[in-house]
């Protein structure tokens, strides 16, 4: 789907010098925006084409560290290019950035220009197609969930990250008075999103004092990862504009609720809904069921993909609306996977395992790679869970650790076969750096608890 900014659009508004930079964007194994500002002149005549990173943006940690292991890339093979290769349909304006547009770009090998397999868009793309084979579309919507902090970024560093205060006192779940408080930094967020091409439907508040929502309307798969990484990056830059701090951290307190990410998901074949069966029960077709089955069954498999950090485990307790079960419930948020819509043309399925942290195209690939394989295998779907599935002692349940979830991934023959051998490693590297780097890391509980007791 074209944004909404055309390549002679832009051209046209360089010229007049309206837009003078132009962001160019590749995204990285974190799912964050990486890359160049171009001056927008520069990039109308010749970098449109293409630029080039460092081949280091898909092999370092969120601290930039480059660590040892990588089959892709090293010291040793001297940390050489990708190319950057813009995706036209991309390109945006970016209205809370003065005189900017922005584009996202595909990673191509600096020889071949082949895409990099590991990178986040390629493997998105990769199930995409694989989907497509078969004759479907995915359509998804990842909800975001995060923090707004009364201090900004960097009073927050220098105090550092102590006594963190949320910009509001009390719980705000579907609140309209406390956040209307918060209206400084929603609205503008809402509104330049929206300018931007991205179908914004609301913001909200969520179930804990300083915690918002944004949703997105569902779009086509990659669009969606796309929107998804648009708009975190645009959370962080406005609230930085506004003199506060937003946080896509999981868990930042033990005893305040975590930021999830939860993610919605349907398959439609020429454009019509291929979840919805109307005689059948609840709506669901036969399709919908094999595909559910596949997500339920191979959720340990890929939860690293919904849970990448140390921290993201610290989100999945009972009781707080963080499942840790691989079943489906309809219209139950304890579960894993929640039916909504149901008996609709809507029909769908919510996962609602993953973090605010995930990278949204690492997590659905991963989804529709297990849903296709339920697809391919005709696998049968269980009956639905129901009433508090925290207590259901029959469930599957989720790596509940980093360590485990790495463990999982690494062994995932499904996997594997669906994303291959060069995308399933890297990223159990990238999932072991993360462990050793903590690992090494003696905690502040630690000393508390035991400095003189121990
Ligand atoms: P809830 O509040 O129950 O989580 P919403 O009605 O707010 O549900 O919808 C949540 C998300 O589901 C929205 O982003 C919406 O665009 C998306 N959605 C609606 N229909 C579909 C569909 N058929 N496939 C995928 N996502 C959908």
């Amino acid at each position: 789907m074209a944004a909404n900014l055309s390549f002679d659009t832009l051209k046209e508004a360089v010229g007049s010098g309206e837009i003078d930079t132009v962001l160019v964007c590749m995204v990285d194994m974190q799912g964050r925006l990486m890359g160049k500002r171009f001056h927008a002149v520069n990039f109308v005549e010749s970098s449109f084409e293409e630029t080039h990173c460092c081949n280091y943006l898909l092999a370092t940690d969120l601290e930039m560290a480059t660590p040892p292991g990588y089959a892709s890339t090293s010291w040793e093979g001297g940390y050489g290019d990708y190319v950057m290769a813009p995706d036209l349909s991309t390109l945006r304006h970016v209205p809370w950035l003065e005189g900017t547009a922005m584009v996202l770009c595909d990673v191509l090998d600096h020889d071949t220009h082949k895409p990099v397999p590991h990178s986040p868009r390629a493997v998105l793309k990769a199930q995409i197609a694989r989907l497509k084979a078969l004759g479907f579309d995915a359509m998804m919507a990842t909800e975001l969930e995060f923090f707004l902090f009364e201090k900004s970024f960097d009073e927050i560093r220098k105090d550092g990250f102590r006594d963190l205060a949320p910009i509001s006192g009390y719980n705000e779940d579907y609140h309209i008075l406390q956040t209307t408080k918060e209206e400084g930094v929603m609205r503008p967020l809402r509104n330049h999103l929206f300018a931007a091409g991205i179908p914004v439907e609301n913001t909200k508040g969520e179930a804990e004092a300083g915690q918002e929502e944004l949703n997105i309307r569902y779009s086509p798969a990659l669009d969606c990862a796309d929107y998804h990484t648009i708009a975190k990056n645009a959370v962080k830059e406005i609230a930085w504009q506004k003199g506060h701090a937003a946080s896509f951290l999981p868990k930042w307190h033990k005893d305040r609720i975590g930021s999830s990410s939860h993610v919605h998901q349907s398959l439609w074949q020429d454009s019509k809904p291929a979840f919805f069966d109307a005689d059948a029960d609840l709506g669901m077709s036969d399709l919908m069921k094999h595909y559910m089955a596949g997500l339920i069954a191979f959720a340990p498999d890929y939860t690293y993909f919904l849970a990448p950090y140390i921290n993201s485990y610290k989100r999945f307790s009972k009781g707080t609306f963080a499942p840790t079960k691989s079943v489906w419930s309809v219209d139950n948020r304890t579960a894993g996977f929640r039916l909504c819509g149901v008996g609709t043309k809507g029909v769908r399925v919510e996962c609602r395992i993953g973090g605010s942290d995930l990278n949204p195209y690492l997590a659905q690939a991963a989804m529709l790679a297990a849903g296709i394989k339920g697809i391919e295998d005709k696998m049968t779907l269980a009956p639905a869970t129901s009433g508090d599935v925290y207590d259901d002692a029959k469930a599957t349940v989720i790596p509940s650790t980093l360590r485990a979830a790495t463990e999982t991934l690494r062994n995932s023959t499904f996997l594997r076969e669906a994303m291959g051998d060069v995308v399933v490693d890297h990223y159990t590297r990238a999932a072991e750096w993360e462990q050793e780097e903590f690992d090494r890391v003696v905690t502040d509980w630690e000393i508390a608890r035991g400095f003189e007791r121990a």
